[in-house]
């Protein structure tokens, strides 16, 4: 659990704020307490600044892209989990930590998942973007190149796996490079859902997320339009790599 937290700390998900503190006590549902711990430990939730300006990831993701998803889409999530009354925080925060499926016909559970999903993901988001103004190759290094390599064959063959399989991904949603049980692997979720949120989590899995992309077209719309495939060719030139690392190896 403490491995956890420390994680949370790293990828910047500290100071957000407290309401879930009742989360921590709560044995069996380590993985989405990481949520609670760092990610809802204090109240009001506040929209984290990004580490470059808004123009930095040009010309894979334009200006008017970064700061509409910043300050409008990523502004909505923190804003919403604000308006959600503390009482109801309670009950429904204790029903996401017990990663249950998400149920359709419960709406205020939905809202939370959303918007608390979108709110950690898109502040870790954030962080494993990088500017790369002279379009230098953009690869790991390191113990996470050995590690893909391992588990992929080559890098080449991992952004073939990973870029099909975020750009199939049917609808909204996420596209992950997941260290799981010590391996690696890629992963979708739907909406703002994460890895830390699906069922499998509590069976015991080991489950440390190394690299994250939104696939909501609202993360390229602008530029790319409808070509998702294209967004995700140029979104590899920017993928923070350094960070993906310290992800990798943090304990
Ligand atoms: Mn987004």
């Amino acid at each position: 659990m403490s491995d956890r937290r420390d994680f949370f700390k790293k990828i910047g998900l500290i100071g957000l704020s407290g309401i879930a503190t009742k989360l921590v006590s709560n044995e069996q549902l380590q993985a989405l307490e990481t949520l609670g711990q760092e990610g809802i430990s204090s109240l009001p939730f506040t929209l984290p600044a990004l580490p470059y300006a808004y123009n930095a990831l040009e010309p894979f993701i334009d200006e008017q892209t970064m700061i509409i998803h910043h300050t409008k889409h990523h502004q909505a999530y923190v804003n919403k989990c604000n308006e959600i009354k503390s009482t109801d925080m309670d009950y429904q925060v204790d029903d996401i930590t017990k990663c249950r499926q998400f149920d359709p016909t419960s709406k205020g559970k939905s809202i939370l998942r959303n918007n608390l999903g979108g709110h950690v993901n898109h502040t870790l988001f954030w962080t494993l973007l990088k500017p790369n103004k002279d379009a230098k190759l953009n690869l790991p290094s390191g113990k996470l190149a050995e590690a893909i390599n391992k588990d992929f064959k080559s890098f080449d063959e991992f952004k073939k796996l990973f870029s099909e399989k975020a750009t199939k991904h049917f609808g909204s949603g996420w596209c992950w490079l997941v260290l799981r049980n010590n391996t690696l692997v890629i992963e979708t979720t739907e909406n703002q859902e994460n890895p830390f949120m699906r069922a499998s989590v509590v069976d015991n899995d080991t489950v440390k997320v190394v690299l994250a992309l939104d696939v909501w077209e609202h993360a390229y719309y602008l530029k790319y339009q409808n070509k998702r495939a294209d967004y995700i060719a140029n979104w590899w030139n920017v993928a923070n790599w350094e960070k993906a690392e310290e992800l990798f190896n943090a304990k």
